[in-house]
C-alpha cells in the first residue's frame, strides 16, 4: 500500500468529521465520496454546540470559515455566576484579536448543513441514504456494503459514523462509549435575560446543576444544563420525551435565570447521556481509519467534540498528503492525534464524573490566553506533517 496508490477515498458518515474530512482530502487532490445513512442533508435533531477557536482555525484551514460563520453567532467572552446570580469571574473567550477564529455557537443540524453544502460546491458526493452494514478489507482496497444492498469500493475507507460507529463495531466490538455520570439538557428559549451582551455565554454553577446560556443576535436564548444523575433508560439520546418538568425544579433552588429560560422554551427540552470512549481505542485496521466521535468520543463538558472533528480532518489530509505510504500516514495521524484527544477525553469525562458541584469557581474562564504554537503548527495547511510531532519541551 502506497500512498500513490490511493485515489479513492469513501467516507461513511456525513457528520461534521466526515464532511469536514472529505473537504480536506479534495484539497489534498484525493477523490472522495461520502455515504450517509440519513435520508436527506442533516436534520437539526435539536442539540447546539460551540465551535473553539482551534476548531475555526482547523475550518480556515480547510476553505470553509465563510461557509460556517454564514451559521450561528460568535461568542467572545464567558462569565460564571453563582447559584445566587453573583458574578464570580469574567474575561474574554478564544482568540478575540482575529474574528476568523471566534468562538462560533451553533446548531449541530446547521453546521452540518452548511458543510455538506460547501463540500456539494466543490464537486464531492454526498450520498444519503446509505447505511453502512458491513465492510471488508483487502490487499487491494476495501468495500462498503449498506443496508440497501449496493456496495462501493475504494482505496481507503473512513469511518466517520459518530458516537456509535457501525465500522467501529466491525472492526472493534469490544470499543464501546460508557455513561459518564451527567445527564445534558438544552433548548431554546424566548426568555432573553436583561442586558446580555451579545457575545457573551454565562455558566451558572447552580445547586444541583450547571447551566449555560447565550443570547443570539435575533433574541433567542440557547441553553443547556448539565445534572448529575443516572443513565437514561433506553442507552443513548432520548429526543422524544419533553423533560423540562423533571429539570426545572432543579433550577428553581436557585436564584438565576435558568429556571426562566427553561420554562420559556420553544418546542421540546430535550435530554441525551454524556458518554465517552475508553482511553486506547484502536484507531485504524489495513484500509480503514475511524475520525471523529466515531474513534474518540468525550463528554460534552468541554465542548470540543466538534472541534476536535475539524482538526482531525485537517491532520489526516495532511498526513495522507505528506507521508510515502498508508500505514506511515495512519501511524503519523494517530501519533499526532491521541495525545491532544484523549487528553480531552481524560480533561471533560473528568469534569462530568467529578459532578457539577466539583467545579471551582473562575475554572470557566480560566481559558488559555494564548494560542497553542504546537497546535497551529499541526493545523498549518501549507507546512509539512512530520511523521512525528516534535517532542514536548
Ligand atoms: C448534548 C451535546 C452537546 C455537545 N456540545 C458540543 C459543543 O458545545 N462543542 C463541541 O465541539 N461538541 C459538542 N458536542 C459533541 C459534538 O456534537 C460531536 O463531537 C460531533 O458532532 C462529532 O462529529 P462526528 O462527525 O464525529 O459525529 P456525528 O456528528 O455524530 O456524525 C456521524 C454521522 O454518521 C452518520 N452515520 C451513523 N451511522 C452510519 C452508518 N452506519 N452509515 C452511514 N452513516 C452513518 C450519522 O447519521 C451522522 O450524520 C456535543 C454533543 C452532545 C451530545
Amino acid at each position: 500500500m502506497s500512498g500513490t496508490d490511493v485515489t479513492k477515498v469513501l467516507v461513511i458518515g456525513g457528520g461534521i468529521a466526515g464532511t469536514a474530512a472529505a473537504l480536506g482530502l479534495h484539497k489534498a487532490g484525493y477523490d472522495v465520496a461520502v455515504c450517509e445513512a440519513h435520508p436527506g442533508t442533516a436534520a437539526d435533531i435539536g442539540a447546539f454546540l460551540t465551535l473553539g477557536s482551534n476548531g475555526m482555525r482547523a475550518l480556515a484551514q480547510l476553505g470553509a470559515t465563510d461557509a460556517v460563520t454564514a451559521a450561528g453567532f460568535a461568542l467572545t467572552s464567558i462569565r460564571l455566576l453563582d447559584g445566587q446570580g453573583t458574578e464570580q469571574a469574567r474575561g474574554p473567550l478564544g482568540e478575540v484579536a482575529d474574528p476568523a477564529l471566534h468562538y462560533r455557537c451553533l446548531r449541530r443540524g446547521e453546521l452540518n448543513a452548511a458543510l455538506q453544502r460547501e463540500a456539494a460546491r466543490r464537486g464531492i458526493p454526498v450520498r444519503h441514504g446509505l447505511r453502512l452494514a458491513e465492510v471488508s478489507d483487502g490487499p487491494d482496497g476495501v468495500a462498503a456494503h449498506f443496508a440497501d444492498g449496493t456496495t462501493a469500493d475504494a482505496d481507503l475507507l473512513l469511518g466517520a459514523d459518530g458516537l456509535n460507529s457501525t465500522v467501529r463495531t466491525l472492526l472493534f466490538p469490544g470499543a464501546r462509549p460508557g455513561y459518564a455520570g451527567q445527564r445534558i439538557y438544552y433548548g431554546y428559549s424566548d426568555a432573553a435575560p436583561d442586558g446580555v451582551p451579545a457575545g457573551l455565554i454565562t455558566f451558572v454553577r447552580g445547586g444541583e446543576s450547571t447551566f449555560g446560556y447565550a443570547v443570539s443576535p435575533a433574541g433567542e436564548t440557547y441553553w443547556f444544563a448539565r445534572v448529575d444523575t443516572e443513565a437514561l433508560p433506553a442507552a443513548g439520546t432520548a429526543y422524544e420525551v419533553d423533560r423540562r418538568e423533571e429539570l426545572l425544579p432543579l433550577l428553581r433552588k436557585d436564584s438565576t435565570p435558568a429556571a426562566d429560560i427553561v420554562a420559556a422554551s420553544r418546542g421540546s427540552v430535550l435530554a441525551t447521556d454524556a458518554t465517552d470512549l475508553p482511553l486506547g481505542t484502536a484507531w485504524h485496521s489495513g484500509r480503514m481509519l475511524l475520525i471523529g466521535d466515531a474513534a474518540h468520543a468525550a463528554s460534552p463538558a468541554t465542548g470540543q467534540g466538534a472541534s476536535m472533528a475539524l482538526e482531525d480532518a485537517v491532520v489526516l489530509a495532511k498526513a495522507l498528503r505528506d507521508l510515502p505510504d498508508v500505514p506511515t500516514a495512519f501511524a503519523a495521524y494517530e501519533r499526532h492525534r491521541r495525545p491532544r484527544v484523549e487528553r480531552n477525553i481524560a480533561v471533560s469525562g473528568g469534569i462530568s464524573r467529578a459532578g457539577h458541584g466539583s467545579a471551582r469557581p473562575g475554572r470557566a474562564v480560566a481559558r488559555p490566553a494564548e494560542p497553542d504554537e504546537a497546535l497551529i503548527r499541526q493545523l498549518a495547511w501549507d507546512s509539512p506533517l512530520p511523521a512525528a510531532p516534535p517532542e514536548e519541551p
